[in-house]
């Protein structure tokens, strides 16, 4: 008995179904529900499951891991040689030849997946290079150790002496075999991983196996790879290795994949080439100038003035030009855009009284800075005949109440994040 029939029945046929018995209901089912004949999601996706289910029976291997497990036994199983599933197109390219939609070529560019093409590749390894901004703002050549498996140099390959490794009598050197079942009145046929040999279609004599590899063919060696981060080279970008990956007897050795990942910076955001800060400034430098620092990346500080009188508002946004990344592969670089975060004094005081303690703000102090700042807009003028009450501000008490006066009324922490929106930036700067 299998365990399901889900494949079987997403293709009309029978679990006892010979193998061109699934190929015609395959090919049947396939061309009823091509996307490009039924523009229906529906058929989408019942030609997605027939894919599935057909790529799944038509494998000796995977048919038989289905009928004993179902579809969780196909998730564990696999192993080598697997081919990790192919698309549905792919597939229906290599049936009908030339593909059904827009694409054109097919065969030898899949990996394990099909028996007839071409020579099997081992894996790829992929591996997430985690870099940090300063050595993308400099460049730099990473060394990265890989673990990986290579043809044992002792026996080449052959997992014993040679003439030793003998052709596995049990399955004449398939691998697979074929077993009856009796299944009520029905003798059963399948094929399975033939017991002998493991699969391997091959035999070595434990004393004749070779020392260094003990038979596997393969040791592990560790090989030390040198990665190029160049200047400017952005997130997501793949550095391929080819060949460098898992090599095994009869398969083409497989790559190395590199993908490029940046660490979040502590001082800059990235976009593109831009650089992001964020420049926290008092309100006495913000109106009557002076100077931040700003630590770059190559271990230089930028001192950037603020003029007196220039006036920097909160949330405003200035440029400094050509202070970003290097653009990859280009001599130039992009610019650093620094968004400032003016912080306001709690109260403004008067001079110190006689014990060293501050007073009230004073007149005098109160024309200084009518005399510098725009005048008040006349906002007090009372309503026409109106009956006027009179009310002080109290200060919020923070916990609950801070939270509830700040629902709705847009001042939510918003400020803290930069939003490095291009029309934002273009508008601020002038
Ligand atoms: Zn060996
Ligand atoms: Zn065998």
């Amino acid at each position: 008995m299998v365990k399901e029939t889900k494949f079987y029945d997403v293709l009309g046929v029978a679990p006892d179904a010979t193998d061109a018995q699934l190929k015609s209901a395959y090919r049947k089912g396939a061309l009823r529900h091509h996307p490009d004949k039924n523009p229906s999601a529906d058929a989408a996706e019942k030609f997605k499951e027939i894919s599935h289910a057909y790529e799944t029976l038509s494998e000796p291997q995977k048919r038989q891991l289905y009928d004993n497990y179902g579809e969780a036994g196909l998730e564990q199983g696999g192993g080598m040689g697997g081919g990790g599933g192919m698309a549905a197109e792919d597939l229906f390219a290599q049936f009908f030849g030339g593909g059904g939609g827009g694409g054109g070529g097919f065969g030898g560019m899949f990996g394990g997946g099909g028996r007839d093409t071409g020579p099997k590749k081992a894996r790829t390894i992929n591996h997430q290079h985690k870099v940090s901004l300063e050595d993308i703002y400099r460049g730099k050549v990473s060394k990265l150790a890989l673990q990986k498996s290579v043809i044992c140099p002792k026996c080449e390959g052959r997992g014993g002496k040679e003439g030793a490794v003998k052709t596995c009598a049990g399955c004449n050197g398939q691998g697979m075999k074929t077993m009856m079942r009796q299944m009520g009145p029905m003798i059963q046929r399948f094929q399975t991983v033939c017991p002998d040999c493991n699969g391997e279609g091959e035999q070595i004599r434990e004393k004749d196996k070779c020392k260094q590899c003990h038979g596997k063919k393969t040791i592990i060696e560790r090989k030390v790879l040198h990665v190029h981060v160049d200047r400017g080279v952005q997130p997501g970008t793949k550095i391929d290795f080819r060949g460098e990956g898992d090599q095994m007897p009869g398969v083409e050795p497989g790559d190395v994949q590199f993908e490029i990942d940046q660490k979040p910076h502590p001082r800059f955001q990235r976009k593109g080439d831009d650089l992001f800060y964020h420049a926290k400034i008092d309100l006495l430098t913000a109106l009557a100038g002076g100077a931040i620092y700003i630590e770059h990346l190559d271990e230089r500080w930028l001192t950037v003035e603020i003029l007196p009188g220039e006036v920097i508002s909160p949330g405003e946004i200035k440029v400094i030009r050509g202070q970003g990344m290097p653009s990859y592969r280009h001599h130039d670089f992009g610019n650093l855009y620094v968004q400032f975060d003016v912080e306001f004094p709690d109260k403004l005081f008067g001079p110190k009284d006689a014990e060293g303690n501050p007073t009230t703000i004073n007149d005098r102090q109160i024309k200084a800075l009518e005399s510098v700042l725009p005048p008040r807009k006349p906002q007090a003028i009372p309503p026409p005949d109106a009956m006027t009450e009179d009310y002080q501000l109290e200060t919020v008490e923070s916990g609950r109440e801070a939270g509830r006066a700040n629902m709705g009324n847009g001042m939510e922490d918003d400020e803290d994040e930069m939003h490095a929106g291009g029309e934002r930036v273009q508008c601020a700067s002038q």
